[in-house]
């Protein structure tokens, strides 16, 4: 019996010590996000100093801001075209001429399955749908 049991405990005492290792490592080579010097203290700390944290985080949301502007900018150039394209209320025109024009079809702001199946693609309230060959219906919002 005793014979059978210790290794089991050598075993347990190994993987314990292992594990232990393991987790202490990444602390000793936490590095800050920013400039990259070692952190002393605190094994979750992200950032050096405040200075540092700051300057990351301002990053962060410039990034995501170009990011947004660009995609707003798109958005406002599809809305202007359907808007230009579509004076009656109600048009037709090709994917062709709308693609010519500048119109980027990867962006709108909501796609709407009506009842009768058909569906719309809106850029806030001017929307389109596909119709035969190269063809595009263009609507407004709830006309
Ligand atoms: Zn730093």
């Amino acid at each position: 019996m005793i014979i059978n049991l210790f290794p089991l405990f050598l075993i347990t005492f190994i993987s314990t010590e292992t594990i232990q290792i393991k987790k202490h490592k990444p602390m000793d080579n936490q590095t800050c996000l920013e400039c990259g010097e070692k952190i002393v203290g605190r094994s979750d700390k992200k950032f050096c100093s405040d200075a540092c944290r700051n300057a990351y985080n301002n990053k962060q949301n410039k990034t995501i801001s170009n990011y947004m502007r660009n995609v707003n900018n798109r958005l406002r150039r599809n809305y202007r075209i359907l808007s230009e394209s579509n004076t009656e209320g109600k048009t037709k025109l090709t994917r062709s001429k709308l693609e010519s024009l500048g119109f980027d079809f990867d962006y709108i702001t909501q796609i709407v399955t009506y009842k009768n199946g058909s569906q719309y693609f809106y850029i806030y309230d001017k929307g389109y749908k596909f119709l035969d060959n190269d063809w595009i219906l263009i609507v407004n919002k709830n006309s």
